[in-house]
């Protein structure tokens, strides 16, 4: 991993808005202006009207006005931010500001006009660009965006906006959204299209887009991997992280008379924003060890562009009309104090969870495995080739195999052997002399050969089809470097870089004269008289004196700022002692001590989600004390008054009968069988039967007799039982229940019949 040890800050930038139509409707004065040469901001106190007054300077890296151009911007300050992520650097950009002063407008702009789109889709343009200007490089780019609400994280572009994700940390690659879905592309069209869909879902769960926008972070992100070739010949990934994060409005939420839920609402809304504000605070002082990166889902996921190895620069977006003068000093001094984060930027090369890498091996796989089918076949052909005239030899191995190199080849092959068993199929079917069967089967044979045929067909235009897929994900530029055009966008691009360049120094000199200024003022000059260096003292003079002023005066204004944020940390405060208090006191009155001790020992710190939960109880079985009944409820499931027992054992009132108030009976299932019936045999074929079964020697004729005692009587149950004797179960139903029938074997008094074989139970 190439590192470079060198630290450098965050590049912080400040645009002012135009004034609205409504701002000027209603006259409202403005108190900003912008020196763009020297990257200063001077705000004007409405309440100091008098000439005396003094506007507070800001100094930053550059500072664009009201009629700066989104294409300055980019070329100036995002430009070199999204090229040093092209050579594998992580970048991040900020927009930070009150509601209503161009975050968005910065950050995306109107999406169709190409003068007024912002940073992201000028960005996609940047980048694809890049790529296509490439030569011998391989690259993915990949987006995703998210949302954070209220602490919770929203995948903008994965189909259930229900879901929420969470973060996590690995040692190797740092902290990641678990399951954030991100989407390869392959041109500035299709990239466009998941920024589309991704908005189309953020305004999709607002009730109001307005509130909702200005108080959740949108973050969009690209990561571009490229591999290229090293000087020690094996290929080498680098991977670029673009983080593009609009930020929600840094303008104080109304807590005043919120309560309860309310209270956490407007607590946890801009909970990353000052969380953020704290990172950078302690970054900056110097003195505290601890960075509270982890207080909060924003900071934790951009750790690294805020002290880390990733490029930063902020956007400070501010509003130049009166009433918004508080406001913007306030995103005027978080911004001052931000230029002061040192980052040690890094490439990232050759990291573990490189996805080009994943792609490279699997599209090496795949080729691998063509290129052995395609080995076959060859070995196969020529083996054909040779024995020529041996027609049909070949196919009966069952490789046909086609190759994806030898296109036409490839056809000619497929069409060659198709026709080959068409003509075999025929001549099977005008073959007279062969049996039907046998014709069918060979007609059956050859069938299934040429399914074979086809399945193999497909199987390998599959693999091939997949091996092209994934190689269409892998750019690869050097295509139009001899575009006429092309040549003449990159000098123009060149040029405004250039220029870019000369105006960033030109400011760079002009600060650092202006602050030399006073130093050197006293030791270049040589007074001729007396009075001359009275005048040129005095002139010093009032000019550090007004310094002096004007720091004084932050100075108190900050103070100021203190105080009142420091009221309302004490009333927020305040309210949450009282919420708890509360709490405390219904715990103390209304819950057993018991029941208390249980959810204390239940409950647990979730390290991974930084919040409390409650072990599952079946994870307690061992926990004696979770798992008995209360001592006055033995034998009932709850607790019950002596006078409530008694009411339920005397009288049969519904009142006391919460144990079980319906006093069901038992439910027994319903049975499923049937009772056994034997099936019903016509009497005359009962009766033929027995005569046929009968032994021979047993038949005694004697017509009437028979004749009189078998009439009147059905035999069908009976005879049946004297046919199975041999079945020694006893028999259930009807037929137990008739043992006087003149047929039973029981009845010893009949000449006709003969004994039981003593199988049958008497
Ligand atoms: P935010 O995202 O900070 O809440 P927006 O980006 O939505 O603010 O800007 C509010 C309005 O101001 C929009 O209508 C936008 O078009 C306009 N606006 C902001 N900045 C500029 C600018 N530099 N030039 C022209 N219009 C701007
Ligand atoms: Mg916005």
């Amino acid at each position: 991993m190439s590192k470079s040890k060198s630290s450098e800050s965050v590049k912080v930038v400040v645009r002012c808005r135009p004034m609205n139509e409504k701002e000027r409707a209603a006259g409202f004065q403005r108190m900003v202006s912008v020196d763009v040469k020297l990257g200063q901001i001077l705000v004007r106190n409405p309440r100091e009207t008098s000439a005396n007054e003094h506007p507070k300077v800001f100094t930053f890296d550059s500072v664009y006005d009201w009629n700066s151009k989104q294409i300055d911007l980019y070329d100036e300050t995002f430009r070199p931010l999204v090229d040093s992520v092209l050579l594998g650097f992580n970048g991040t950009i900020f927009a930070y500001g009150q509601t209503g002063t161009g975050k968005t407008y910065t950050m995306e702009g109107v999406r169709n006009d190409p003068e007024r789109r912002g940073v992201i889709p000028n960005s996609f343009e940047h980048v694809f660009t890049h790529i296509s200007r490439s030569q011998n490089q391989q690259y993915l780019v990949r987006a995703s965006y998210l949302e954070i609400y209220q602490e919770e994280i929203r995948d903008l572009l994965s189909k259930d906006q229900s879901r929420r994700l969470e973060l996590r940390e690995r040692p190797d690659t740092g902290v990641y959204v678990k399951d954030l879905s991100s989407f390869v592309t392959k041109s500035v069209r299709e990239i466009e299209h998941v920024m589309n869909v991704g908005n189309q879902n953020r305004s999709v769960g607002a009730t109001n887009m307005n509130e909702h926008s200005s108080r959740s972070h949108a973050i969009f992100v690209i990561t571009v991997e490229c591999s290229e070739l090293g000087v020690d010949g094996e290929n080498h990934i680098r991977v670029g992280k673009l983080n593009l994060v609009d930020l929600a409005g840094s303008e104080r939420q109304t807590k005043t008379g919120a309560q309860g839920e309310r209270l956490k609402e407007a607590t946890k809304i801009n909970l990353s924003l000052s969380a953020l504000g704290n990172v950078i605070s302690a970054l900056v002082d110097g003195r505290s060890s601890h960075i509270p990166y982890r207080d909060s889902k924003l900071t934790r996921l951009l750790q690294d562009s805020l002290g880390g190895n990733a490029r930063t620069v902020m956007v400070a977006n501010i509003g130049p009309a009166s009433y918004n003068v508080e406001e913007t000093l306030t995103t005027l001094r978080y911004a001052n104090r931000a230029k002061n984060i040192k980052n040690k930027p890094r490439i990232n090369e050759d990291p573990k969870d490189a996805l080009l890498r994943e792609f490279q091996e699997e599209i090496a796989r795949l080729k691998d495995q063509l290129e052995k089918r395609v080995g076959k076949k060859k070995k196969r052909r020529q083996r054909k080739r040779a024995g020529e005239g041996s027609d049909g030899e070949d196919l009966e191995d069952g490789e046909t195999e086609d190759d994806e190199e030898e296109g036409d080849d490839k056809g000619d092959y497929w069409r060659e052997q198709q026709e080959k068993l068409e003509k075999e199929r025929k001549a099977i079917m005008e073959d007279h002399s062969l049996v039907a069967e046998e014709k069918t089967r060979l007609l059956r044979e050859k069938e299934k050969k040429m399914e074979d045929l086809r399945r193999e067909k497909e199987a390998g235009e599959m693999l091939s089809a997949k091996v092209k897929a994934m190689e269409s994900k892998l750019l690869v530029g050097g295509k139009n470097i001899v575009d006429h055009t092309n040549e003449q966008q990159r000098m123009l691009e060149q040029k405004r870089h250039e220029i870019a360049e000369q105006k960033r120094r030109e400011r760079e000199m002009q600060q650092q004269m202006e602050s030399r200024d006073e130093e050197t003022l006293e030791l270049k000059e040589t007074y001729s008289s007396l009075q001359q260096e009275v005048d040129i003292k005095t002139k010093k003079l009032k000019k550090l004196f007004s310094k002096l002023q004007a720091v004084k005066a932050e100075i108190q204004d900050i103070q100021g700022e203190h105080i009142k944020e420091r009221q309302e940390y004490e009333q927020t405060q305040n309210e949450l002692t009282r919420d708890l208090k509360l709490k405390h006191l219904i715990i103390e009155n209304f819950i057993p001590l018991e029941e208390k001790n249980k959810i204390v020992n239940r409950a647990f710190f979730d390290d991974e989600e930084e919040c409390w939960k409650l072990k599952p109880i079946t994870r307690i079985e061992d926990d004696h004390q979770m798992m008995s009944k209360p001592l006055s409820a033995v034998g009932y499931r709850r607790p019950l008054s002596h006078h409530a027992r008694m009411a339920m054992m005397m009288r049969p009132d519904m009142r006391y009968k919460a144990e079980n108030i319906l006093m069901l009976d038992m439910d027994l299932p319903g049975r499923t069988t049937k009772e056994y019936q034997e099936p019903v045999i016509a009497p005359k074929v009962a009766a033929a039967l027995e005569d046929a079964l009968r032994d021979e020697d047993e038949i005694h004729v004697d017509a009437s007799g028979f004749h009189s005692s078998l009439g009147p009587t059905p035999p069908a149950s009976a005879s049946s039982s004297l046919k199975k004797p041999k079945s020694g179960r006893p028999r259930t139903g009807k037929k137990s229940s008739t043992p006087t029938s003149p047929f039973s074997p029981s009845s010893p008094g009949s000449p006709l019949y003969p004994q039981s074989r003593g199988l049958v139970p008497k």
